[in-house]
């Protein structure tokens, strides 16, 4: 087939107006029903990372705000448990049509605050966020089918601590399964991004959703670790990363609470040489550069067959070209803003190392803005086994580029990583998929995709990716106590 000629379109701006979300300057915690100013006294500020500008100041929870969140939690914990399971779906059902009816301004504010594309707070998170209470409202009523022939009852107090990176879609994926099950909650949003979770919060009163049955605590590490170590909590939930996870198992264990935890990742997306390889290519760029890299399960070891690595590396770069990076409430943007200084550092220094060792940099000709934190999408090539960004999570739109000869040899260097959460197979052959998925060490395997949510689908890692799952009957499991059914 002849050339095409690629012909550079240049896009008119088209930004999302900011005009539908409504900031306050200061927002309180959310216990008992109500937004409270916080005992601490402290409050802490988040703002636009692509803009750097200011959005508003939040409370900085202590212990004692900890304290008085699973207070309330605990007060509602036994009234919510016993409510028919109708009555919480009918609560679930409200809440998720809520979330539809004002996803504009969610979307909008997921922006603002974690500097994400517009298109992708808008199609993906706010979508996925409804989708997912809607599902579990449609399990509150229906738990003896869920566990056929067992007893599901409450566990009781859910402490949830999530990251920055969905902030909302994770706060829905932790919420909805506790409350369907009959447990009450105190959840923590991470620090640079507590906006819609305290949105959220509104939503949750508006719904009528009784007081306490939910609780947000905003604040920093040392608010989840007061959260997490309250001695009335029974079970913790927690998203984000490895090493904090390891610092909540130590602290969990001997307590007798129920733990779940969802963290790092370092899939492999692997690209046989009978794959359609134009759509793997998109399956690669989707893999690695939504949400610039910051998702867990990125596909961000991109293993090419050796016989099409160059096919696919030349497509592969004519294709990051094209990505559009910049404002992320203008609705064309492809990359928006890394979400905040301290993860644009990291992200510089490992790309930095990854050169040092011996790794070959692409990034494509593009104009960031002159402020907020920006990084270009990037390939690194020529990458082996032991380079760092090759071992480590970077959790930003970097690419490292492994070649393979045979499929044993691809399934060797998948597995070998520390993490455990997906990874991706593209082949024209299914008896190949359906090989690799029986061997790859990993919670999820795509195949001739990526990145493919559906909250009727369980979602969690091995490893040190974690245990537990969320998502689909199975995410009901770490929310439930199980016991023989009486018959009598
Ligand atoms: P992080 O672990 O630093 O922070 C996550 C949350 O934990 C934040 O709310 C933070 O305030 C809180 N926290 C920090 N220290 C704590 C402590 N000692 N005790 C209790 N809470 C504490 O992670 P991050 O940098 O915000 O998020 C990025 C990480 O999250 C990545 O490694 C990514 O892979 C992981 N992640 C995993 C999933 C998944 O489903 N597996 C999803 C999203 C993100």
């Amino acid at each position: 087939m002849a050339d095409v000629e690629r012909v550079h379109l240049d896009y008119a701006p088209a930004p999302e107006s900011t005009d539908v979300v409504r900031l306050a300057p200061r927002y309180g915690l959310f216990i008992d029903g109500t937004f409270v100013e916080p005992r601490s006294g402290r409050e802490l500020a988040t703002i636009n990372p692509a803009t750097e500008e200011h959005l508003a100041v939040v409370a900085d929870a202590g212990t004692e705000d900890v304290d008085a969140a699973v207070a309330a939690a605990r007060a509602a914990a036994d009234g919510w448990s016993r409510r028919p399971g109708r009555e919480r779906a009918k609560l679930l059902y409200r809440v998720a049509r809520h979330i539809q009816e004002r996803a504009r301004e969610f979307a909008v504010l997921e922006t603002m605050d974690g500097g994400k594309p517009i298109k992708e707070s808008r199609d993906v998170d706010l979508p996925l966020a409804a989708a997912h209470f809607f599902y579990y409202a449609g399990w509150a009523d229906k738990l003896e089918y869920a566990f056929a022939g067992r007893r599901a009852t409450a566990l009781g107090v859910a402490a949830q601590v999530i990251p920055w990176n969905f902030p909302l879609l994770m706060a829905a994926w932790k919420i909805a399964p506790a409350l369907a099950t009959g447990n009450t909650v105190v959840l923590k949003p991470a620090e640079t991004t507590p906006l819609t979770a305290l949105l959220l919060a509104e939503v949750l009163a508006e719904a009528d959703l009784p007081p306490g049955v939910v609780n947000i605590v905003t604040g920093g590490p040392a608010t989840g670790a007061a959260l997490v170590a309250h001695p009335d909590v029974d079970k913790v939930a927690f998203t984000g990363s490895t090493e904090v996870g390891k610092q909540i198992q130590r602290a969990v264990a001997g307590t007798g609470k129920a733990l779940s935890l969802e963290l790092g990742g370092k899939a492999a997306n692997i690209v046989f040489e009978d794959a359609a390889l134009d759509q793997a290519v998109e399956g690669i760029v989707n893999g690695i550069y939504f949400n610039q890299g910051h998702v867990c399960c990125a596909g961000s070891r991109l293993l090419v067959q050796e016989s099409v690595a160059e096919q696919v590396l030349e497509k592969l770069k004519a294709r990051v070209a094209t990505l559009r990076v910049g404002d992320p409430l203008d609705k064309n943007t492809d990359v928006g803003a890394i979400n905040s200084r301290a993860q644009l550092e990291r992200i510089t220094e490992l790309v930095a190392a990854g050169v040092e060792e011996g790794g070959e940099l692409y990034q494509p000709a593009c104009t960031l803005p002159q402020r907020g934190f920006w990084f270009p999408p990037t390939v690194i090539t020529g990458v082996t086994q032991s380079h760092r960004v090759a071992q480590e999570e970077i959790f930003g739109p970097v690419l490292s580029v492994l070649t393979f000869r045979t499929a044993d040899e691809a399934v060797a260097k998948a597995n070998n990583t520390r993490y455990g959460l997906s990874a991706g197979v593209w082949t024209e052959k299914g008896s190949k998929i359906l090989w690799m998925a029986s061997r790859l060490r990993a919670g999820v395997v795509w195949a001739n995709t990526f990145n493919r949510f559906d909250p009727a689908s369980p979602f969690g890692g091995v490893k040190e990716s974690g245990f537990g799952r969320e998502g689909g009957v199975h995410g009901l499991a770490p929310y439930v106590r199980l016991g023989a059914v009486s018959h009598g």
